[in-house]
């Protein structure tokens, strides 16, 4: 993006990049279908140390300029859910529409090319890569996040920050699952691929999503999410009842079926499986008739507020997203440069700017590389 809004502008642009295919993390995003943007998209759905700093970029490349984008493309696309868009077919229809851009503008790409120095001169840079040495006015890093290894992530961008004299907050894997191993492993295991509709909660954020158990822990968009806001040891809090009082819902089941057992219930609510590991593990299942209301209450405080210590994530290797990065207030928020050396620039990932699942990223990418290509 910030290649292509740069060569429009009549500027000779060269992206230098080491894997052998561009855009692989584009290829394999939304499950395959590139979870593009998100009509809903706002400063709110980023985290950062500083929450102000993605506002600027947001704000002059928005969603609907993808958008708009996209459509003069004649990609098909359709709303998922909660305002994400997805391609109709694949991902690489995206990865066309911004080759097929740098075409037109004249971008030239080389593959294959990792860069082994960086140096500072009178009037840019200078890059030594495959062998060759190249000269230019403007560096910009776009070298994404530590997530996902095997597809060629690096930490590149941190370290030429460093190099740089820049300062790097201390990057942690987002967007990723949580791992189990206490009692809660034996739920996992027998519930692996069960999905349960709930509100999770962590450091004061809440999502209303669902939650996936699996072999390792929990995932799913609601796990991913809260991931994102959960520092290790914590724990995080998961309402089964996200659309509704549980101490509303016991009580009139109590008076319209007292001789139900409250496991029958709950296989209702859930599924048989989930029921039944409650009953084991949880409650003591009897005909609800014979509970009373501090029973209840305390049914339902674990029903609306179960806490669970995960104790871990699944790391980088599985990682959406990395958080933390290049610090914010190292750059400048119209422009993506550093402010202390001239001509160097970061867009995406590898600054401190974080999304949320549902295409956020992708747009933080698309809107912090149009910035610096207006300037580069
Ligand atoms: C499995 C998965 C699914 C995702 N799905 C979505 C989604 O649907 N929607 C969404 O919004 N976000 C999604 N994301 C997040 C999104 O892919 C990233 O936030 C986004 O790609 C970041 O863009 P970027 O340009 O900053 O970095 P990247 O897309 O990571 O690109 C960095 C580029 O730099 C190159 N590079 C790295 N190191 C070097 C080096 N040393 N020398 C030369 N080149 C180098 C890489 O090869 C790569 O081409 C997903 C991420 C993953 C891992």
């Amino acid at each position: 993006m910030c290649a292509i809004t740069a060569a429009q502008r009549g500027r000779q642009v060269l992206v230098l990049d080491h894997a052998n295919k561009p855009g692989k993390k584009i290829l394999m995003s939304g499950g395959g279908r590139c979870n593009f943007t998100n009509m809903f998209a706002e400063p709110e759905n980023y985290l950062s140390n500083n929450e102000h700093f993605c506002k600027s970029a947001l704000s002059r490349y928005t969603q609907w300029d993808f958008i708009a984008l996209v459509d003069k493309h004649g990609v098909p696309y359709h709303e998922k859910t909660l305002g994400q868009l997805f391609c109709d077919h694949k991902s690489s229809d995206i990865l066309s529409i911004l080759l097929d851009e740098c075409e037109q503008a004249g971008v030239e790409i080389r593959l294959n090319h990792g860069v082994d120095r960086v140096t500072k001169t009178d009037t840019g840079f200078q890059l030594a890569t495959n062998g060759m040495i190249l000269a230019s006015e403007s560096l910009v890093i776009a070298t994404g996040g530590l997530s996902i290894p095997t597809m060629g992530a690096t930490g590149f961008g941190y370290d030429i920050a460093q190099q740089f004299g820049l300062n790097v907050l201390a990057t942690r894997a987002g967007l990723v699952p949580f791992t189990i191993t206490d009692q809660l492993k034996r739920w996992c295991t027998e519930l692996s691929g069960t999905a349960i509709d709930c509100v999770v909660s962590c450091n004061g954020q809440s999502f209303k999503e669902a939650f996936l158990f699996t072999h390792r822990g929990l995932s799913g968009p609601a796990m991913l999410q809260i991931s994102s806001y959960w520092q290790a040891g914590q724990e995080i809090e998961i309402n089964l009842m996200p659309d509704g009082s549980a101490a509303e819902w016991l009580e009139a089941e109590k008076q319209n079926r007292p001789n139900t057992e409250l496991k029958t219930l709950l296989s209702e609510k859930f599924t048989k499986k989930v029921a039944t590991l409650m009953c084991q593990d949880w409650f003591e299942s009897r005909a609800l008739r014979t509970y009373n209301e501090p029973e209840l209450a305390s049914i339902s405080q674990q029903l609306s507020a179960w806490k669970v210590v995960p104790s871990g994530t699944e790391g980088y290797r599985t990682a959406e997203v990395t958080l933390g990065g290049v610090d914010t207030s190292e750059l400048s928020s119209k422009t993506m440069e550093s402010k202390k050396v001239s001509g160097l620039y970061f867009v995406g990932e590898v600054i401190d700017v974080t999304g949320w699942l549902g295409g956020f990223n992708f747009q933080w990418a698309w809107a912090s590389g149009f910035a610096a290509g207006e300037f580069v």
